[in-house]
């Protein structure tokens, strides 16, 4: 069993990315830019936007950040989202979710350009995904399609199964494997005999919300596991993978924390540069 270390990839792309930035600047003599909207005091949130400001330092972008009190009207935060689409210095617009509810996430989200949409929320970039055209892929699959190739696996041909769909982590992910020829079977709550489905997977991503839900009965020997799923229990963070018992039996597994995690910030930056070098053409 071969453990996929997210952490140690995700600095190796952060210090990749700082020297392509770098020729970014020195090029068309301008930064690549992130701006960043939170709205309100989610603890969480916080420490999430905090994370994406570090990053963008350690990745040489500029990061331009906007805090908005929870009690922020519709039209202030849509008007913000706005003006910075309209910003030449900022390549990406990330609006933290969740949005406090008063708010309408939809119509905020909407007013981001899908060419400044860094986390491929919008239905501009799924459908791009999904027609296999050029556009901006969700941070979190899009950091696990980097770990599959980091550690040499190959997805051509082989049986690949997602638990979950939603359109952040399961939906994009199915596609991206679709993309790269693997044969894709997408697992929810609705599916059945989904322990026997899993035990089929060559590839199994678990992307679920529900601690240690995969066992060691519903993963072949020699599979890939991926675990996504960040889940507090105890005050300690596990995944959707019951690591312990499930893990023996793996080629390569993904740790929770230090698998997917790390990697989906690294992506948001990679996300931005291209982003950026788009703009630029
Ligand atoms: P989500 O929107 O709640 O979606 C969960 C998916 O799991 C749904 O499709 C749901 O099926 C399915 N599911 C729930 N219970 C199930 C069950 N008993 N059997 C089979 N399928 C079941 O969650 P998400 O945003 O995709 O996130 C999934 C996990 O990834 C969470 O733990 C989240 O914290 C984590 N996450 C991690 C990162 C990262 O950076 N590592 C990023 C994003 C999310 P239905 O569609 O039928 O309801």
């Amino acid at each position: 069993m071969t453990l996929i270390d997210g952490k140690k990839t995700a600095a190796e792309i952060r210090a990749e990315l700082r020297e392509e930035t770098m020729r970014f600047e020195a090029r068309y003599g301008k930064k690549v830019g992130l701006a960043v909207v939170l709205v309100g005091e989610d603890p969480a949130s916080q420490v999430y936007v905090r994370n994406k400001i570090r990053g963008c330092e350690e990745a040489g972008i500029r990061s331009f950040a906007h805090f908005l009190p929870a009690d922020a009207s519709q039209k202030a935060v849509e008007e913000l989202v706005c003006s910075l689409a309209a910003d030449d210095a900022v390549h990406g617009i990330l609006v933290q979710l969740p949005l406090p509810a008063h708010l309408d996430a939809k119509r905020i989200l909407a007013c981001i350009p899908a060419d400044k949409d860094v986390d491929g929320f919008s239905a501009e970039n799924l459908g791009r995904l999904a027609l296999q055209e050029e556009g901006t892929v969700a941070c979190t699959p899009l950091g696990v399609m980097e770990l599959l190739r980091r550690s040499g696996i190959g997805i051509c041909g082989k049986r690949a199964v997602v638990i979950g769909r939603s359109n952040i982590v399961g939906r994009p992910m199915a596609l991206l494997l679709l993309n790269a020829d693997a044969t894709v079977t997408v697992c929810h709550s609705k599916t059945p005999d989904l322990a026997q489905i899993c035990a089929q997977a060559d590839i199994l991503v678990a992307a679920i919300g529900r601690p240690r839900f995969v066992t060691a009965d519903m993963v072949k020997e020699g599979a890939v596991v991926i675990d996504v799923g960040i889940n507090r229990v105890d005050g300690k963070l596990v995944g959707d993978v019951d690591f312990e018992h499930v893990a023996p039996k793996t080629s390569f597994i993904t740790p929770v924390p230090g698998g997917v995690g790390p990697m989906t910030i690294a992506m948001l930056l990679k996300n931005t540069l291209v982003c950026a070098e788009r703009a630029m053409r």
